[in-house]
């Protein structure tokens, strides 16, 4: 990875950073103004909490992730595969920064995936 391709992933994560961080304080406040303390009925308010409760934990979950990829872009296996160690392309780490995953571990992982999503359902 070239020092100019190194500036521009971490620049790009920490924009991704800084507009989920935007997007948990949004759902938090129309948290807040949906629910009500009190006198709201069961059934919808958890509901709404749901929806707005799931976005935050994949943003905050999406932020771990990226958090990591900015410590591992610090290291000497920045753009390598955490599985295998193979160079990982940087069109592909553009797109996912989160990831840091090359392309045929990550088709094994949805395989391991679809295969326990399988499972669970029966
Ligand atoms: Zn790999």
């Amino acid at each position: 990875m070239t020092t100019n391709e190194h500036n521009e992933l971490r620049e790009l994560i920490e924009l991704r950073i800084e507009f989920l961080q935007a997007l948990i304080n949004e759902n938090i406040q129309s948290a807040g103004q949906i629910q009500p303390e009190q006198g709201w009925p069961l059934s919808p308010k958890e509901e709404r909490q749901s929806v707005e409760e799931k976005v935050i934990e994949t943003a905050q979950l999406e932020i771990l992730e990226l958090t990591q990829s900015l410590v591992w872009l610090e290291t000497d296996q920045a753009g390598r595969c955490e599985q295998c160690g193979s160079p990982i392309d940087m069109y592909k780490l553009k797109s996912a920064p989160a990831n840091r995953c090359c392309e045929s571990c990550i088709e094994q992982k949805c395989i391991e995936l679809a295969c326990t999503e399988q499972t669970g359902e029966q």
